[in-house]
């Protein structure tokens, strides 16, 4: 396997109002399983995750991103990677390992979100064998997201944030969009075969935070997963349906709190040389609801 460098997205960090509203929405209807309480913060997996965590929630009296963190593929990509942050002029900090993560550093992008870099996690496995393992298994719950996908992100300045991600750390982008003036209104910022691992959308606010996505695979499962949405209540922001973008079938929904949430499936498999597609801006409905092409009023609002 060739991947090098920032290897996949790791760990997304939440700000949840209320920790047990958010457990039986993450828990009981995602699937995600409970791997620690640790003091104010609980730390979650999907079924088919073998790392420690991919979420982290936080109780905190308002809802949002604290973090997200990327996984790199050899222990030596950390210190080349921070040279290169560095000698861009980036401030890199060390973060000592701690709650099941190894040495890490961290900094801060121009669009105001914290982004670390991590290259070893605990592992708890899947619940499977790794030696002839069953399909699946036995105590799959709720939606039963098998990974954390991707998130999105709004703020400030993403032309330059695109440009870290590109120049320093290898990211490419796979679709971004283009206000009428030529300028960068969206990128989806693409470090293995998914089509990205995290996009960023313009936005005078720094630091907001738009969705976390969770694969569910099959148009099948999405459709299951608006079957649960209603059997449970959970409220829904738009679909199912399918973007432009990505060429994925897709619900956004909302958990407990307000934080945006995404099941995704289909979409096409991503490789460097393919070439980025580019969006007009004035073609946002079939961008991001490719069926009805136009947007519902929330998905260019609001955030947290
Ligand atoms: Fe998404």
């Amino acid at each position: 396997m060739a991947i090098t460098g920032v290897m996949r997205i790791g760990v997304v960090a939440l700000r949840v109002l209320d920790l047990e509203a958010a457990i039986h929405h993450y828990v009981d209807i995602l699937g995600l399983r409970e791997t620690e309480r640790r003091g104010d913060r609980v730390y979650l997996k999907a079924w088919d995750e073998h790392d420690h965590h991919s979420i982290v929630l936080r109780e905190a009296d308002h809802a949002g991103i604290d973090y997200c963190a990327f996984k790199v593929r050899e222990a030596e990509d950390l210190p080349r990677l921070r040279a290169r942050l560095e000698s861009s002029g980036i401030a890199v900090e060390s973060v000592p390992p701690a709650n099941f993560l190894g040495e890490a550093v961290r900094f801060v992008v121009p669009t105001g979100h914290t982004i670390l870099l991590f290259h070893a996690m605990e592992k708890v496995g899947n619940g499977l064998s790794l030696q002839n393992p069953e399909f699946e298994p036995d105590d799959l719950k709720g939606i039963a997201a098998s990974m954390m996908e991707h998130c999105l992100l709004y703020g400030p300045a993403v032309t330059e944030t695109e440009r870290i991600f590109c120049d320093l750390l290898g990211f490419s982008p796979s679709e971004r969009l283009v206000l009428p003036d030529g300028s960068l209104k969206a990128t989806f910022l693409a470090c293995n075969t998914k089509m990205h691992d995290i996009a960023f959308i313009e936005h005078p606010e720094p630091g907001k935070f738009h969705h976390v996505s969770f694969w569910v695979g099959s148009d099948e499962a999405v459709m299951r997963a608006a079957n649960l949405f209603g059997r449970h209540g959970v409220p829904i922001d738009e679909g199912p349906t399918q973007h432009g973008i990505g060429r994925a079938r897709t619900i956004y929904f909302w958990d407990p709190s307000g934080n945006r949430n995404e099941v995704f499936g289909g979409s096409y498999l991503y490789f460097p040389d393919k070439p980025t597609l580019t969006w007009d801006a004035t073609q946002l409905g079939k961008a991001i609801s490719y069926p009805r092409r136009k947007m519902n009023d929330t998905f260019l609002t609001v955030l947290t």
